[in-house]
């Protein structure tokens, strides 16, 4: 039977809901082969994932999800089989980014606090480590701890919108920027969901473009923030770009409804990744 490869999901070494190890085990309780893990921003959970692979016996691809901001849209990019760093030019920018996520969650929680039953403390509480870099996703959890809301996508709903009063941007590298550090970094740069960056769709095709010119690999096409007709144009703008096509569940635990395996990424997509990284990063095997 063909593998079943799912390159995108997150543990609670960023906003998902699961350890690294519980991670994997549901990675082989739906039935995949391969599964990548895309933190935000860090790569803390790589550690554990020799270990989660030999006890689940799913393969596991190291990578990160990076966050990049072009003109206040959130743009974010796969960095698949990269050089961890310290010494790369993207683990110090990660690190600057990590840095002043950390200032804006505490100015967003001091915001929030002013007018609901919220405190740095009970959003720490949320996090199983307390080296985690704080998002919003951990801000919502604490506002349902607190009763304020009743779930995760009630308070991005509302109270943590980008157009809301207590948001709060942080620092990020611009799109083209992050493509250049994951291949400066040997890993390879695959666009998150190109077609839910923002509210008003796909991001502008110029930018995408000039991420392409910029040595981005592929397009994560099967996602499901993508409806059948924006898959049908990535797909094609993927083919007269000659970029590879990932597809990924985004798995958050119960942080979010996507389901592990509900995308997935074709075997020779995942062989032409590997010849692509030019880091030692390897895809690691039960
Ligand atoms: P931040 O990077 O701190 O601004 O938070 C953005 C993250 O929140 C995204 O990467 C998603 O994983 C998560 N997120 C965005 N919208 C929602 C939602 N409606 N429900 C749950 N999680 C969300
Ligand atoms: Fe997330
Ligand atoms: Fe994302
Ligand atoms: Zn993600």
């Amino acid at each position: 039977m063909e593998e079943r490869i799912d390159l995108h999901a997150h543990s609670t070494w960023s906003d998902g809901t699961r350890d690294v190890a519980e991670l994997f085990a549901d990675a082989r309780a739906a039935g995949l082969d391969v599964l990548a893990l895309t933190d935000h921003d860090t790569v803390a959970g790589w550690a554990e994932l020799p270990g989660a692979v030999a006890a689940s016996g799913v393969a596991a691809v190291p990578g990160i999800e990076v966050s990049a901001e072009h003109e206040q849209l959130s743009v974010h990019v796969l960095a698949l089989l990269v050089d961890p760093g310290p010494g790369t030019e993207l683990a110090g920018e990660m690190a600057r980014a990590c840095a002043s996520r950390d200032r804006r969650a505490r100015t967003m929680v001091d915001r929030l606090a002013a007018d609901h039953p919220i405190s740095w403390e009970g959003v720490q509480e949320q996090v199983a480590d307390p080296t985690t870099v704080i998002g919003r996703p951990h801000i919502a959890d604490a506002l349902v701890a607190a009763g304020v809301v009743p779930d995760r996508s009630s308070a991005f709903a509302e109270l943590l919108s980008p157009s809301g009063p207590y948001y709060v941007r942080y620092e990020a590298p611009t799109p083209v920027d992050a493509v250049r550090l994951i291949l400066a970094a040997g890993g390879v740069p695959v666009i998150a969901h190109p077609g839910s960056v923002s509210r008003e769709g796909m991001l502008p095709v110029e930018l995408l473009e000039e991420m392409i010119t910029a040595g981005l690999a592929g397009i994560e096409v099967g996602h499901r923030e993508h409806e059948p007709d924006e898959r049908r144009r990535l797909a094609e703008l993927a083919r007269s770009h000659d970029l590879l096509v990932t597809g990924g569940s985004d798995y958050h635990g119960t942080g979010k409804p996507n389901r592990l395996g509900e995308n997935l990424t074709q075997p020779d997509v995942l062989a032409a990744i590997t010849h692509r990284a030019t880091s030692t990063t390897e895809v690691i095997r039960p």
